[in-house]
This record gives structure tokens, sequence and C-alpha cells, in this order.
């Protein structure tokens, strides 16, 4: 088996990449060509940590393994991130395990990837205002993404913790673009696309906020209660997730789902759009992604990094 660890992957995975591998897989799934199985997610009743896998099969890309991992809350005191994981490829020929990768940048790109392969689909024409919600570790590699392949010309943000604003201001300056912090009013009438990664479990950005054409990717509810979205907004807007089920159960659309303000119908899969199934934005005025996280994301930047790794020179066999 081929082993990349989590220290070789800043060298090997390109956003181009990430976002490839992400819009082709969203497109298999779409097809039917692809499903994610069952997510397990358990507290285990030690170390406070939420630990459990995400796996599926592609057999476009003939990708099948599994992402095993979660949160440890306490992770600070061993020098460690909280969120862990790794991902594992079995040859779906065989059964045999054929690598292991680190999970943890790979988790960020592939979130990002998603938001950005979102906004190519459905932000508005011309969008050139990017809105960010959340300065956390994800929302560095959101804006990154966003800007890359976006044609933005500012940046303007908000977050619950003011004090963290300056990792949106650092990320914009790297990116050579304007940034200013502005309240969620401004935000919502000025950005054309806005992005929230929070872990927020009340609504942060009202229907009232929101005004003219704009996409939202909301990355940041991927558990039960979590929530950043007003249920009313979530109701008047075209609706786009990854996975429809993951998104009315434990993604953004679960409090609106719950409160009969949307069905499962209203949600369609950004796969629909990609594969030319769906007509997209269409003359709605605003769009969501909600972007759930499914595991299969999980395995094609995983897949890719591997032959990047191979190619390269830095993948590691070891037999097993
Ligand atoms: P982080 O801990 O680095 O940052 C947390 C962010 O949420 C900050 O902006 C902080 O101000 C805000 N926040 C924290 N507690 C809050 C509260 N009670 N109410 C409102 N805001 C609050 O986290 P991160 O790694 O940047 O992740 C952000 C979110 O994205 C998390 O909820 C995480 O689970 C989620 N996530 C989703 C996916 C996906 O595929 N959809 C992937 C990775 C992470």
């Amino acid at each position: 088996m081929w082993v990349v660890p989590e220290s070789a992957i800043a060298g090997l995975m390109t956003p181009e990449a990430a976002f490839d591998a992400v819009e082709a897989v969203f497109a298999a799934m779409a097809r039917g060509e692809a499903r994610n199985f069952p997510v397990v997610r358990e507290a285990i009743g030690h170390a406070d940590a939420l630990y459990g896998f995400k796996g599926g099969f592609d057999a476009s890309g003939l990708t099948l393994g599994l992402k095993a991992g979660g949160y440890w809350p306490n992770n600070g005191k061993h020098g460690l991130i909280n969120h862990q994981s790794t991902v594992f490829l079995f040859d779906p020929d065989t059964g045999r395990v054929s690598a292991a990768v680190g999970g943890n940048l790979l988790t960020a790109l592939r979130t990002a990837a998603a938001s950005a392969v979102s906004s190519k689909y459905l932000a508005p024409e011309g969008a050139r205002v990017l809105g960010m919600i959340g300065a956390g570790h994800q929302s560095a590699f959101q804006m990154r993404a966003a800007v890359r392949f976006g044609d933005f010309e500012r940046v303007i943000g908000w977050n619950p913790h003011p004090a963290m604003l300056s990792r949106l201001a650092d990320t914009a300056a790297e990116l050579g673009l304007p940034f200013e912090a502005v309240d969620l009013p401004r935000l919502g009438a000025e950005a054309d696309v806005i992005i929230s990664i929070t872990s927020a479990f009340e609504p942060l950005l009202m229907d009232g906020h929101v005004q003219g054409p704009t996409h939202i990717a909301a990355m940041g509810t991927d558990t039960k209660g979590k929530q950043e979205l007003d249920p009313a907004l979530v109701a008047r807007a075209r609706l786009f997730t990854d996975e429809v089920a993951q998104s009315v159960s434990i993604g953004e659309f679960q409090h609106a789902s719950a409160q009969k303000l949307i069905s499962d119908a209203d949600v369609t899969a950004l796969g629909q759009v990609i594969i030319g199934r769906h007509e997209g934005r269409g003359d709605a005025e605003v769009t969501i992604f909600d972007g759930t996280g499914v595991g299969l994301q999980d395995l094609a930047v995983a897949n890719a990094v591997v032959e990047l790794a191979k190619q390269q020179g830095k993948a590691v066999q070891v037999d097993i």
C-alpha cells in the first residue's frame, strides 16, 4: 500500500486538483455512478471525542474507501489541531488496502473546493464582491479557493468573534485584494457571493440582510443543531447541496425542512447542474449551496493526491 503522510500533502495537492476532483465526483454522484455510505459518528466517552467514518464508492473513478477520524476538543495540550482524520483507500477489485493518506489538510481543501465549484455554477453574472462570514481555520482556505476560481475585486467580512477578523484581513492581503470588516446588513447588501463557515448554533445571516442577486455557500453546518442561515432566507432561495439526504438531516437545510418551509423536492444536488440536467440559477435571485461534506469528496481528493505523490516520488510503499 502507499502511504502519503500529512506533512507531504501541502507540497502535493493543488487547489486545481481539488476543484477538479470534487467537481468530477459530484457529477458521478448525479449520474448514479458514485454513492456515499451511511455516516457513523459517535461520542466515544473518552477525551470528549467525537469519532466516526465517512465512506463510499465511485464506480466511475474506481475509488473505494473511507475517512476515519473526528473531533478531539482538548488536542491543544498535545500540540495538535482538534480535527484529526486519515483516509484509507481500497482496491475495488480485491478489497486490499491500497493507500493511507493524511486527511487534515485535505479536508480543508475539499471543503473549499466544494464551495468554489458551487460558485462556478451558481454565482450571479459578474460577481465581484466576496462576503465572508466566519474567520476560523477553514475561512482562509475558503477565501483562497473562491478568489482563485472567481473574479473578485474586494472582500468584506464579519465574524461573531471580532478578534479573529485579522485572519480574513491577512488572507485577503496575501491574495492582493482589499478587505473591509462590515456588519451583516452591509455584508448581505453588498456581497455577490457569501461564504458562511462558522460553528454557529443560531442563525447569523437573516432574510432581510440579503439584497439583490446573491449566491450563498453555507459550509459551516455539518451536524444536527448547527445553523448559520435564517430559515426564511432558505425558504425564498433556490436550493442546492452536495447530497440531499444529508442537507435536510445534518446540513443547513435541516431547520427549514423541520419547520416544513421546504420539502426534499426543493433541494437539488449540485451534480445535476454540473451534468446539465438542471438549469442552476435560472431566474432565481438568491441561490444557496448547502455544503454538508460527503465521504466521496474525501476519497476523490485522497485519490488525486496519491497519484501526484506517486508521480513525484513522495509516496512511501509498505507491505501490509
Ligand atoms: P474554528 O474553530 O477554527 O472557527 C470557528 C468559527 O466559528 C469562527 O469563525 C468562530 O468565530 C465561529 N464560532 C465559534 N463558536 C460559535 C458560536 N457558538 N456561534 C457562532 N459562531 C461561532 O472552526 P473551523 O475549522 O474554521 O470550522 C468552521 C465550521 O466548519 C465548523 O462548524 C466545522 O465543523 C465546519 N466544517 C464543515 C465542513 C463541511 O464539509 N461542510 C468541513 C470542515 C469544517
